[in-house]
């Protein structure tokens, strides 16, 4: 089978690597002629763990080609995947689909045999059908069935994900493109990935459907955690014993300065948007919605808080600017938020990222530092804002020695109270209580530890 995968962003360009990996020819496809010619020469322009090895070994196979000709991309392609973007459409919140439609236009002239047309991206319910209908206007004589195969895989992980699904949603109403799509992903299944056949548009609904969940969930926790700190509750204790529950499971439940990145926000606003229309509001995710745009705007609340009542000229070192860590993806981070706020205040920011920095340099105009430790020289508060590994290594007193204040604002709870307490540092977490920061720690022992970079903060809870 040979596919044509049109987009080589985060989903297409690891999908592609994927499906080459497994087996199968993939010509990548994309309009951005500076990212195909970087991948043809080897660089990946996406930082993913892990892509860089398998692209370099499926090119070198002669298994996986770029370009940005669709013509010649199409030609022998039995299967088309659209993995292009669907960012929110400015003013109403609905899914932007003209890259969409014009990828749609671009591979029309192309159809030579039967081809199955795959929706890759997240697209709003009732895209198949419109595509369908579309296509059939353009190429009446066309052979080709139009399905949908939205992607579950997450930033950070996403190979793994790709390579080990919970599952693989078919959303299709045609069986020879049904037999295709379950011969792709054969190799895939005969792990313990169930391959789910479903009607189009539950496929579509059940991309949108899963995100708003999962924002809930963070949403929930968020509030959980804010409630925390009114009762002498502990987050992350909270969030160990509810999350034990198989019913709840753990994933999901760290509590932070609100969620970000290119798929939450704009699916959410998506799926209230389908919903409005359709005459079915909901009203659960728009408050889920509500609350995660309150919590950007409080975190800076606190952050002015610590620094008695006013940043104007402060500084403020920042910890990472991604959305969350493992990705140098910044699309729609809490610090894009809380730093133009910072900064339109008066504050002097500077930031440290791992990966995020060349993204971020071209929409903050701030000061940027090359090593983590660095964003503490003179500064007179720290916040962290992703939550890198790297940062859990910091020495907390060498942060205090260098700055001029002690404000630690730890919004991933990545650090320990106790330790940065021990260094020096007022620390202010997110959904701490009282007890995690006095100095006798008791250790509980744990059968079954759900998150080894957390484990740390649930082994001391203190007397
Ligand atoms: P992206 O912006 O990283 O990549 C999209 C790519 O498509 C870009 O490189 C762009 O140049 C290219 N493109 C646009 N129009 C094109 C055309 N006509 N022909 C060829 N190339 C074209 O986007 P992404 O993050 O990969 O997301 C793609 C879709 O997958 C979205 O619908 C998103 O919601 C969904 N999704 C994303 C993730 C994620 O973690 N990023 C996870 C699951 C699903």
């Amino acid at each position: 089978m040979k596919i044509c995968m049109i987009g080589a962003g985060y989903v297409g360009l690891v999908s592609a690597a994927c499906f080459s990996k497994i087996g199968w020819r993939v010509e990548c496809v994309d309009k951005d002629y500076g990212r195909v010619e970087r991948l043809k020469k080897g660089e990946i322009p996406i930082f993913e763990p892990g892509l860089n090895e398998i692209v370099g070994e499926t090119v070198a196979a002669g298994r996986m080609t770029f370009a940005t000709d669709i013509a010649k991309a199409m030609q022998g392609a039995d299967l088309v995947f659209l993995a292009v973007g669907t960012p929110m459409r400015r003013g109403d919140g609905h899914a932007d689909l003209r890259y969409i439609f014009s990828a749609v236009d671009e591979i029309a002239p192309h159809l030579e045999r039967f081809t199955v047309i795959t929706t890759k991206s997240t697209v709003p319910v009732g895209t198949s059908r419109r595509i369908e209908e579309r296509l059939r206007r353009l190429r009446p004589d066309a052979d080709f069935a139009v399905c949908s195969n939205p992607e579950f895989l997450r930033e950070g992980s996403a190979i793994q994900d790709f390579m080990h699904p919970d599952r693989i949603l078919i959303g299709c109403d045609d069986p020879r493109a049904e037999e295709i799509l379950r011969a792709l992903y054969a190799p895939l299944a005969s792990g313990n990935a169930p391959i789910l056949v479903s009607a189009r548009e539950s496929a579509e609904l059940a991309k949108y459907a899963a995100n708003a969940f999962l924002a809930t969930k963070i949403s929930f926790i968020n509030q959980i955690a804010d409630l925390c700190e009114h009762v002498g509750a502990d987050i992350q204790e909270v969030a160990d014993a509810i999350g034990r529950d198989k019913r709840i499971g753990a994933n999901f439940l760290q509590p932070g300065p609100g969620y970000g990145g290119s798929c939450f926000p704009k699916d959410v606003a998506a799926i209230i948007r389908t919903a409005r229309e359709n005459r079915a509001p909901l009203s659960l995710v728009e408050a889920v919605q509500h609350v995660n745009e309150e919590r950007k705007i409080e975190m800076t609340r606190r952050i002015r808080s610590a620094l008695g009542g006013s940043v104007a000229g402060k500084t403020i070192g920042v910890l990472g600017i991604t959305f969350k860590a493992n990705t140098d993806d910044i699309r729609e981070s809490p610090a894009l938020t809380i730093i133009p706020i910072l900064a339109g205040e008066g504050a002097t920011v500077r930031a440290y990222d791992p990966q995020g920095r060349s993204h971020a340099e071209k929409i903050l105009d701030i000061a940027w530092c090359d090593a983590a430790a660095d964003v503490a020289d003179l500064a007179d508060a720290i916040i962290v804002l992703t939550d890198w590994d790297e940062f859990r290594t910091l020495d907390l007193r060498d942060l205090r020695r260098r700055m001029t204040g002690r404000a630690l604002l730890d919004f991933r709870n990545v650090f320990r109270p106790i330790d940065a307490k021990a260094a020096g540092l007022a620390y202010i977490g997110i959904g701490r209580s009282a007890r995690q920061y006095t100095a006798i720690a008791r250790s509980i022992r744990t059968k079954h530890p759900t998150r080894p970079a957390r484990r740390d903060l649930q082994k001391t809870a203190v007397m």
